[in-house]
């Protein structure tokens, strides 16, 4: 993209479009809307209308793709994430709702395995729960759940990403939680596509389930998913869209507008129908573009790796050999970082590779890509 191509609202500001070759990060963007997409939004500006009712209705098309009860637009998976766990403290208690943060007589303690935590599980204890660690590391065994569990105890919260260690895995996680008769609330905010992961886990028995519109489904980037069971999901509205009562609820300061409620449900529809496998085979077309550009040069390895718990869809990764005497793997990213446009690469992960992710990555994008790469690299 040259300066002549940068949309002209950020022309106007300033700011610098970048290649995205990191994936559906916040920092980046999250993912660019389809135009129907934008179409529908433009057209929900357009008119007032009850909140609720609209709530309710895109509430339905979000079961519908879960296969859940019921289903709520969020402002995106952290506020579902804060919604879940205030789901599970208040019920459907409008009084108590309407009393957090301050949790005194509820049950406020969610178990949380030590490999799971992340730099979003604050959303959690945002509703005032406070999260209660069980394992010990990357690692844990049944019986640490088993024994975390007090008279306190409101949900087990689970988190599903790239790199993020399993633990005792979901199904284990479900059957002890609900043998205590406590539910299990999922943070899956990336793990769509694929598109069977909608309702995976609850097909597996998790009681609520939170996903980001904004990353794979391709919707605002300030929209998000909540999928769940009946009971938890009134719940979650009555924290969220109590819109008439006295005092506003946890959830007012995540509202989510009409427009990305229209948006975010005319994202997921488009989700629903798109042929799944061709989009990944662009990608993997794409990565074979950059791979055979790359191959070849003394001390580094080109890898297209696809393994799902680590990587978002097929992409090149650059490994850097003992042998190589180029520069290092941070100075290629930041050379990449301060070119124009400026292009963000993955930060590997594994042992400080490169890895060249697809899934934002724009038609004749990998060939500016792949030019850039091979004079960073030299
Ligand atoms: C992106 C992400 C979130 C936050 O999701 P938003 O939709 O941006 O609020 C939470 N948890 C994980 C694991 C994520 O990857």
């Amino acid at each position: 993209m040259t300066e002549q191509q940068w949309p002209e609202v950020y022309r106007k500001l300033g700011v610098k479009p970048v290649i995205n070759a990191q994936s559906w990060v916040t920092s980046l963007g999250g993912s660019l809307m389809r135009p129907e997409v934008l179409r529908a939004m433009d057209e929900a500006a357009t008119a007032y209308v009850d909140m609720m009712d609209l709530n309710r209705a895109a509430g339905e098309v979000v079961a519908r793709a879960c296969g859940s009860d019921m289903g709520l637009v969020t402002a995106g998976c952290s506020a579902a994430e804060v919604l879940m766990a205030a789901a599970c403290m208040t019920g459907d208690d409008e009084a108590r709702a309407e009393q957090l943060p301050d949790t005194t007589g509820m049950k406020n303690e969610i178990l949380l395995f030590s490999g799971h935590r992340n730099r979003y599980d604050g959303a959690f204890e945002f509703s005032g729960a406070k999260i209660v660690e069980f394992g010990h590391g990357d690692s844990a065994r049944p019986y640490h759940l088993e024994s975390a569990f007090t008279d306190q105890t409101c949900a087990v919260a689970f988190v599903i990403g790239p790199f993020i260690k399993q633990g005792i895995g979901l199904e284990k996680t479900i059957e002890i939680a609900h043998a205590h008769g406590v539910p299990v609330i999922i943070d899956a905010a990336a793990e769509v596509p694929p598109r069977e992961n909608l309702s995976k886990f609850i097909k597996m028995g998790a009681d609520m389930v939170a996903f980001s519109g904004g990353k794979g489904i391709g919707g605002p980037q300030s929209a998000g998913l909540l999928a769940g069971r009946k009971n938890l999901m009134e719940a979650a509205y009555a924290n969220s869209l109590n819109l008439n009562s006295p005092k506003a609820g946890i959830g007012r300061p995540m509202k989510v507008s009409k427009e990305n409620l229209v948006g975010m449900v005319a994202a997921l529809e488009l989700y629903m129908d798109t042929d799944e496998s061709a989009i990944i085979e662009g990608w993997r077309s794409k990565s074979d573009y950059i791979a055979r550009k790359l191959d070849g040069i003394k001390g580094l390895k080109v890898v297209i790796e696809d393994t799902p718990t680590d990587r978002q869809g097929p992409q090149p990764v650059i490994y850097f050999e003992r042998d190589w005497k180029g520069p290092s793997p941070a100075e290629v990213r930041q050379t990449l970082l301060d070119g124009e446009p400026s292009i963000r690469v993955g930060g590997g992960g594994i042992r400080n590779e490169i890895n060249i992710v697809m899934v934002n990555v724009r038609d004749g994008e990998e060939k500016v890509i792949a030019e850039r790469l091979l004079e960073a690299l030299s």
